[in-house]
């Protein structure tokens, strides 16, 4: 028996290991694959519920690596989050919006995703404000998204630098709103102008009504406090007319378009316009 116990512990040093050095080897390799710039943003479209016009578009990260091919980023935002590689990491995906945004006239704005350590780096507004000169890109057609995860820091500090953004024309979106912690007061304190309601509300609508109904309750809430109501994961026809239905401006999700490269989302664009 004590054999097999030091088998067990034996297996799971093993296991530790292997999981500590795989994590070492992906920090390592994304590291240099910043100054490669191995990264792809994808896009998908956000739209009028009403009218079916784009509204917007999310930029969605993507990893092209020379080996494992093309990397989630729920599989090295973490790490990259961890490792402080988030900043530059997020600054070269911030500059690769911005370019990409002269390609395309026609689309109102592009979302960016911040992570909540980017946005409270010290030098975030600065290293924002650079890019934008360098690509001669107008605030106005950026939106911001932060998760609830970044507004549990200092409340002062983020209304701060959120209103210093603001007023440069930048946008913001609430980000999976529901999942996190944020209270109402919080929520209230904050210069949003976009919330976005998590696609795990949004999934199980047709199958339970306290889905719905939990849905229903927190499109009305952020309509009660004057936002931009996006419902995230839109899969099916069900679930852009329970949007419409219940009063959310505008929809993104598979049914409307995955995510796809800038050259693909411009061809989807051209031809739903020409029809
Ligand atoms: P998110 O910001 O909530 O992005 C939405 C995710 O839902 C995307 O996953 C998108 O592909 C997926 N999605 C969109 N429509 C549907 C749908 O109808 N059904 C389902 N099942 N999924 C849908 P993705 O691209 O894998 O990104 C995952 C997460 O990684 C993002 O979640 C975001 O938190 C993070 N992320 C992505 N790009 C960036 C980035 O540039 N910077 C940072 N900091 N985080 C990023
Ligand atoms: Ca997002
Ligand atoms: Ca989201
Ligand atoms: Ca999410």
């Amino acid at each position: 028996a004590k054999a097999a116990g030091r088998n067990t512990i034996k297996f799971f040093q093993d296991e530790m290991e292997k999981t500590v050095k795989y994590k070492l080897a992906l920090e390592n390799d994304l590291r240099q694959a910043i100054p490669k710039k191995q990264f792809e943003l994808y896009y998908q479209p956000q739209v009028c519920v009403n009218s079916g016009n784009v509204l917007g578009a999310e930029a969605l990260v993507r990893w092209i690596h020379p080996e494992k091919g093309l990397i989630s980023p729920l599989d090295f935002i973490p790490s990259a989050e961890q490792s402080g590689l988030i900043h530059p990491l997020g600054a070269l995906i911030f500059r690769t919006a911005c370019e990409q945004l002269h390609s395309f006239p026609k689309i109102p704005r592009i979302s960016v995703n911040i992570s909540a350590k980017q946005f409270h780096a010290p030098n975030f507004v600065e290293t924002i404000e650079q890019i934008i000169k360098d690509t001669n890109i107008s605030p106005d057609r950026l939106e911001l998204e932060l998760t609830e995860s970044a507004m549990l820091a200092d409340i002062e500090e983020t209304a701060s630098k959120m209103n210093e953004l603001k007023s440069m024309g930048f946008t913001f979106a609430l980000d999976d709103f529901g999942t996190g912690y944020s209270s109402l007061t919080y929520l209230k304190q904050l210069p949003f102008d976009v919330l976005k309601i998590d696609r795990s509300f949004i999934a199980n609508i047709m199958e339970d009504p306290e889905h719905a109904g939990i849905a229903t309750a927190v499109i009305s809430l952020g309509k009660a406090l004057d936002l931009h109501v996006v419902g995230e994961g839109v899969e099916t026809e069900d679930h852009l007319h329970f949007l419409k239905r219940q009063g959310a401006h505008s929809a993104q999700g598979y049914y409307i378009s995955r995510p796809v490269p800038a050259d693909q989302f411009i061809a989807w664009h051209t031809q739903r316009m020409t029809g």
